[in-house]
């Protein structure tokens, strides 16, 4: 027998001659089919009379064939289908070309529905290959809500439509994953039920209650998925870390800056968990500049001092901030420190102030003698092994997969360190948690003391050269500037501006005194390094980049960012980029051009000139370009979502109550049917 999980070529000789394209929009068995979800549908559900036709107006209309005829026609060669059809108002004429099967499907003296624009010929209406259906069968082209679906190739909207009415015949017969529980209480349409309606409504509100039933259940599997990891991850042991007050208060002292009380918080969060011997996981959000590397820090700090001896280790994104944490480390700690902090990333090996052999780095990781090591995410995937790994802290990731976790997990035989990770996202909190259902949260939401906000404006190509004039105040000031395009290279099909060129201009025109630097993902991370160590030393005035520069790169001296080509960015994106100046106690500019900006996104652009807060900008980048704009390219469960999104908080929380309720509570355990699907859930997500 045929079930949901066969190819779909068996369904239909249809789906057999199309499976390429069925292909190519993911589908590859019925139940790929039935979640290809329309993108929209057209309402052709009102029927008109057919004295109520208009010109060009689409419209749908139930009459009686009262002739057909198909002929062949020779100068075209092929194959002319005409009926004459009335209602009691009057008559009409259909034609379609090249439909030679419709000779076969239509009687004369059968009933249809006609969906087309009509024009006005020789007194009747006529309609051009109109969309029709058989009065007695379920209609599935005409006179309803009719579904519109993204295709490709050859293959039509009906064929799917076809396909996907008769993909739905298995659907009936198929047992609801959903616990009846959960439907009866939140009254949702059981699975047939509401796949049938999503593709074919009847009416608004059946497309409504299927639409919220469908999201729920994929945020359901997601939550289900994030309880269940939370349920493994606290079954296993981690070490328990003492709080090293003194040690921690001495260094607090120190900084030059006086922690918020935000920080404050968060740290003391951090360390009541860092003392259980249930491994952490806790997220950290704050906005650009609000100072959670500190925070994180501290938190190395206390474990390092454990008499245990333990380890940590850093992880960045980039070579750029992973470099800038290990001279921030090695300065806060005394000097006995030195020669137990390593950096390691694919070309650069370092032990305390030296540049050391890769092996010697990766020996001295395993037999324990160092006890902080920072890099890229290759520390988690390169053959290095730990002897007592106790944390690890991830700089400005949304989240940490239960892979990693394993592969964490196999470099430390027994115990499972715990996870730290710092993100600037800014997601509102309710939000955040119940997205990441099985992380904690920490917000540091104050900024530090004493800082001015950037002041952003859209600066209009004709004064481009007042803008440049600043930017030479700054410098004599001693004040540095960053320039960031969206490119490397010019490409004359997008018209943005690449580093290469702007390089070239200010280099050669611009500022022909001054010392430029030039950064972008294809140098080597030697070259990266010593540029922006020469940067950070205030060696040169400006330095030109790509987006690399967008996350956690630390300079407070640098007063100045002027992004081109800002319309190219979304807002979250170039409020990241403004996070680069205003992180000392002068003040900042963010000077925005644009090239091609078209009305909307002037409009965009605007709002980041009047709002300094993530969070606000965050939600506006939401509403106007979609979840993915936030999360970058980045991988995350909602990714994989396709009807559910972001902005269904409600069904979110409610999706994870019914998680938490049925994977913690012993009545629901107990039950069979729910048993098989957390299984499911729990294959799928070690398999991700
Ligand atoms: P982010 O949260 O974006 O990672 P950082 O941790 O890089 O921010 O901190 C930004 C800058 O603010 C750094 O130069 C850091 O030394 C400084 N900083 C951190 N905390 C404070 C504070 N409480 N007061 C003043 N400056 C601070
Ligand atoms: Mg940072």
């Amino acid at each position: 027998m045929l079930s949901p999980e066969n190819n779909i070529i068996s369904l239909h000789k249809i789906a057999k001659e199309k499976r390429k394209d069925l292909a190519k929009i993911g589908i590859k068995n019925v139940t790929d089919l039935l979640w290809h979800f329309p993108f929209r549908y057209d309402d052709l559900s009102e029927i008109k009379d057919v004295s109520a036709l208009e010109a060009n107006v689409l419209s749908t209309i139930r009459v009686k064939i009262l002739n057909l005829k198909t002929i062949r026609s020779w100068k075209r060669k092929i194959s002319i289908t005409e009926v004459l059809a009335s209602d009691s108002q009057g008559q009409i004429k259909a034609i379609w070309f090249g439909q030679k099967f419709i000779s076969q499907i239509l009687k004369i003296g059968d009933e249809i529905f006609l969906s087309g624009k009509p024009t006005w010929q020789n007194n009747l209406w006529n309609f051009s290959n109109p969309s029709y259906d058989k009065v007695k069968t379920i209609n599935l082209h005409s006179a309803r809500l009719v579904p519109i679906y993204h295709t490709s190739g050859s293959l039509t909207q009906k064929q799917l439509r076809f396909l996907i009415s008769l993909g739905l015949k298995f659907a009936h017969t198929q047992d609801d994953p959903l616990p009846v529980e959960i439907l009866n209480t939140e009254k949702f349409p059981w699975l047939y039920e509401s796949l049938k309606n999503i593709h074919f409504p009847n009416d608004a509100t059946d497309l409504k209650l299927a639409t919220e039933r469908l999201k729920f259940q994929e945020l359901f599997y997601l939550q289900c998925k994030y309880q269940l990891a939370k349920q493994d991850y606290t079954q296993q042991d981690a070490w328990p870390m003492n709080i090293q007050e003194k040690t921690l208060q001495t260094i607090i002292k120190n900084l030059p800056f006086k922690l918020s009380n935000d920080q404050n918080t968060v740290l003391k969060e951090i360390l009541l968990d860092l003392e259980k011997d249930q491994p952490m996981n806790r997220l950290v959000e704050g906005d650009v500049g609000s100072g959670k590397t500190i925070v994180a820090i501290l938190a190395a700090i206390n474990a390092i001092h454990q008499k245990e001896k333990l380890q940590v280790a850093i992880m960045a994104p980039t070579e750029i901030l992973a470099w800038q944490h290990f001279i921030n480390i090695k300065k806060l700690l005394p000097k006995n420190y030195t020669n137990k902090i390593g950096f390691l990333s694919k070309d650069s090996h370092y032990l305390g102030d030296q540049s050391f052999d890769k092996k010697e780095i990766i020996e001295n990781i395993q037999n324990g003698s160092i006890q902080i090591i920072i890099g890229t995410h290759s520390l988690i995937q390169d053959k290095i092994n730990f002897k007592k790994l106790s944390l690890v802290v991830i700089d400005e990731q949304h989240r940490f997969g239960v892979k990693q976790r394993q592969a964490l997990k196999q470099k430390n035989k027994n115990k499972v360190p715990h996870l730290l990770s710092l993100t600037a996202t800014p997601i509102p909190r309710t939000l955040a948690l119940t997205l990441y259902g099985d992380l904690d949260i920490s917000i540091i939401k104050e900024k530090p003391q004493g800082r001015i906000a950037p002041k952003t404006l859209l600066v209009p190509e004709k004064k481009r050269v007042g803008a440049y004039q600043f930017l030479r105040e700054k410098i004599k000031a001693k004040q540095q500037i960053f320039v960031v395009c969206p490119l490397i290279e010019e490409n004359d099909t997008l018209g943005f501006k690449s580093v290469q060129a702007e390089y070239k201009k200010l280099n050669e025109n611009i500022f022909p005194d001054l010392e430029i630097g030039l950064l972008h993902g294809k140098l080597k991370n030697v070259e990266k390094e010593s540029l922006m160590r020469r940067f950070q030393n205030n060696e040169f005035p400006i330095l030109v980049s790509t987006s690399v520069i967008e996350v956690g790169v630390d300079i407070p001296n640098a007063t100045v960012i002027l992004i081109e080509s800002a319309e190219r960015f979304g807002l979250s994106q170039l409020h990241q980029f403004r996070g680069r100046v205003g992180r000392n106690s002068l003040p900042s500019w963010c000077l925005l051009f644009t090239s091609q900006a078209d009305k909307q996104n002037t409009a965009r652009l605007k709002a980041l000139t009047q709002s300094n807060n993530g969070f606000e900008l965050a939600e506006l980048d939401l509403q106007l370009r979609g979840s993915g704009e936030i999360f970058g390219t980045k991988q995350t469960g909602l990714m994989q979502l396709k009807i559910a999104t972001l902005n269904d908080t409600e069904l979110i929380k409610k999706a994870q109550m019914w998680a938490k309720k049925i994977i913690f509570e012993e009545k629901y355990l107990s039950k069979q049917p729910l048993q098989k699907l957390l299984a499911e859930l729990k294959t799928e997500m070690h398999l991700e």
